[in-house]
């Protein structure tokens, strides 16, 4: 089966499989758009997960602190790197069981708004995916990573 040619990318990321419904999110978690044209597909269907969310971005490049936060958003998502028009290198993200600096304390009187400490949350059961807080066992969501 042919791609249409308007989702090839030259030199970039695609971020696959993301959960429907999460691609705005990464876009947001990502601080995107930066510089090159983003392609993103919503609710397309997938052999291997039934319906996803695609995003593809030219000229981006992410770092290991970004696909930690990208990885919180769904279990199977795969970052392929494209050179030269090719994918040069595949990831399936995988969330740390344990998270420095990523996420926001929501508990508002936790010792982390208050002293410069990095966060700690430690991963709990099951998905979405939910955190407790290393400091004052607060669980917390998504909602709280910070961009
Ligand atoms: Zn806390």
């Amino acid at each position: 089966m042919s791609r249409p040619r308007d989702f090839r990318l030259n030199d970039g990321t695609v971020i696959d499989h993301l959960p429907v419904g999460t691609a705005a999110r990464a876009l947001e978690l990502l601080g995107l758009p930066r510089e090159g044209p983003i392609t993103v597909g919503i609710n397309v269907p997938s052999p291997s997960v039934g319906r996803k969310d695609i995003v593809r971005v030219e000229g981006l490049f992410l770092e290991k602190p970004e696909l930690d936060r990208l990885a919180l958003l769904g279990q199977q998502i795969t970052v392929s790197i494209v050179r030269d028009g090719s994918v040069s290198d595949k990831t399936v993200l995988d969330v740390p069981e344990r998270l420095m600096g990523i996420l926001t304390c929501s508990n508002p009187t936790c010792i982390t708004h208050t002293e410069e400490v990095d966060t700690v949350f430690f991963k709990q059961d099951g998905f979405p995916y939910r955190f407790k807080c290393a400091y004052c066992e607060r669980v917390t969501s998504l909602d709280d990573v910070q961009e």
